[in-house]
């Protein structure tokens, strides 16, 4: 028995030893990632249609990924994977891995997995704030006043929202967005493995890791210039402006260095501690 992490793990190594590759695989992370949440939004996550159609949807992004992979893996990897994923639980995604996977599969399919649990500010800051009302101590949820420092229930609120106006920005500039879902894939994993550590300096590596990926954000964002220059980034400001005053110092300090940086605001959801995208990729 083997397990999806190890796999995984697995299809890192492939990855790593790839640019060719790694890009194919942001692409179709970034595309499945954003057909998760349109079917979420569109459907509701009530909907009794949800789960059949996300099968769907995992399965087509999963074929479209085989199809551009298909010349960059040797035959000797696809054999490798294939015996792994045959002794992955029955009850798990094997049966959807070994009709429409190949090397990188696995890893696909957490992404677009994970992206079903992102935070819940469909309804935009109003609704985020009054859902936390009754925990906030800085007064700023029923009232509107911004007082110097938002409290923790008000900074999650403000921080959702911020995310969710982040993401329809930027599947509005396709070419910066997959890269951005690129930078934010490869940190969510140096951060799961720092944590995953537990020793003193992992504190140090979250550090280096959050501060190369600030640097490929600002990468990125030199590169598509363009993409970027079309966006109207006002709301975005607005929500990082009251971000900047969160009580928790991960997302006041990562609301500080992004100015006008998309990936900012996820970046801060991560870099705080029991992020569920991140915990979900620790090894123990
Ligand atoms: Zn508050």
């Amino acid at each position: 028995m083997t397990t999806l992490r190890e796999v995984v793990a697995y299809e890192e190594e492939l990855l790593a030893g790839s640019a060719p590759l790694r890009r194919v695989h942001a692409e179709a992370v970034a595309r499945g990632r954003a057909g998760v949440r349109a079917l979420h939004e569109a459907d509701g996550v009530a909907d009794p249609q949800l789960e059949s159609r996300l099968e769907r949807l995992y399965a087509e992004v999963l074929d479209d990924y085989a199809a551009g992979a298909a010349g960059l893996l040797s035959s000797e990897d696809t054999d490798r994977w294939r015996a792994f994923v045959e002794r992955l639980p029955a009850n798990g995604p094997m049966t959807l891995l070994r009709e429409h996977g190949v090397p990188g599969a696995a890893r696909l399919f957490d992404s677009m997995d994970l992206a079903r649990e992102g935070p819940e500010s469909k309804g935009g800051l109003d609704t985020a704030l009054s859902a936390a009302a009754k925990r906030c101590v800085c007064g700023y949820a029923t009232t509107r006043v911004v007082p110097r420092q938002l409290c923790n229930a008000c900074a999650r609120a403000v921080g959702a929202a911020w995310v969710a106006e982040e993401r329809s920005l930027l599947q509005r500039a396709p070419g910066l967005g997959a890269e951005v879902s690129e930078v934010l894939d490869e940190v969510t994993s140096d951060l799961a493995a720092a944590r995953s550590k537990g020793t003193d300096d992992s504190f140090s590596t979250e550090e280096a890791a959050l501060f190369r990926a600030r640097r490929a954000l600002a990468r990125a964002h030199r590169r598509h210039r363009k993409d970027s220059s079309i966006l109207d980034l006002t709301r975005w400001e607005e929500l990082a402006a009251l971000a900047r005053r969160a009580s928790l110092p991960a997302m006041r300090a990562e609301a500080r260095r992004g100015r006008r940086r998309l990936g900012t605001a996820q970046l801060a959801q991560l870099a705080l501690y029991g992020n569920r995208d991140v915990d979900a990729r620790r090894t123990r």
